[in-house]
């Protein structure tokens, strides 16, 4: 049924809504691109690219990257043949500037088909974050109380050592979270007033809310 679903699509919500693991799933099941500019800039850190090392030390203290930097990294792998067809922004766009730069680089025919926005209460993000734990080989994400391993600090899927990224210590937290309320937040009136924002309750079980977003990007 999914298979062929042609969505070009922006998940947007505070860092810890879940936006990177339902992208995970949703590619799992679906042929599109899964896009993650945290990713991508992680992988550029652990590459050791200049890039990178620019990019570093603005997400170590829960800044956001600018906005130049990160908008010439999107366009360049939109182009990519595997974004072609359908595809998932997961992290972008996150300001203003971005989001107006993603829409001059988007002309009718590969517009955007949904902005689905993840919305979770702080508190609870604020948990999640500080528990979660990422596999440093598979990239599998764990959280120490709401999916913990078998055995601790190691992943029940490839047997590898578990990490913690480095922006999720507290204080980094908190600063994520105030940039996503001054910069992120606007996006929703942004959204909204086009038409094409939907909104999901990720205050539920991971498999809940996988079901409802895949109705939605129907
Ligand atoms: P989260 O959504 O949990 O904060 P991400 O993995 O999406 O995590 O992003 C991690 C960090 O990467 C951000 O705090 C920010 O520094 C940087 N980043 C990712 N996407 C963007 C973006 N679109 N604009 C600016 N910075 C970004």
């Amino acid at each position: 049924m999914t298979s062929s679903l042609t969505a070009r699509c922006v998940f947007l919500g505070a860092p810890g809504a879940g936006k990177g693991t339902q992208a995970k799933r949703v590619a799992e099941k679906v042929a599109l691109a899964h896009i993650s500019t945290g990713d991508m800039l992680r992988a550029e850190v652990k590459s050791g690219s200049e890039l990178g090392a620019q990019a570093r030390t603005f997400m170590d203290q829960g800044k956001l990257v600018p906005d130049q930097v990160i908008i010439d990294m999107v366009k360049e792998r939109i182009r990519k043949p595997d974004a072609q067809a359908a595809w998932i922004l997961d992290g972008f766009p996150r300001t203003l500037p971005q989001a107006e730069a993603l829409d001059a680089n988007l002309s009718g025919d590969n517009a955007l088909t949904h902005v689905i926005s993840f919305a979770v209460p702080e508190d609870v993000l604020m948990g999640r974050l500080t528990g979660r734990r990422t596999c440093s080989k598979c990239g599998a994400i764990w959280h120490i109380e709401n999916k913990p391993t078998k055995q601790e600090g190691i992943c029940d899927a490839c047997g590898c050592e578990l990490t913690q990224r480095s922006d999720d210590r507290p204080e980094a937290i908190g600063k994520r979270l105030e940039e996503y309320r001054s910069l992120t937040a606007p996006l929703l009136a942004y959204y909204g007033d086009r038409g094409v924002l939907r909104e999901i309750d990720a205050n539920r079980s991971p498999d809940v809310v996988f079901e409802e977003l895949l109705n939605l990007m129907q």
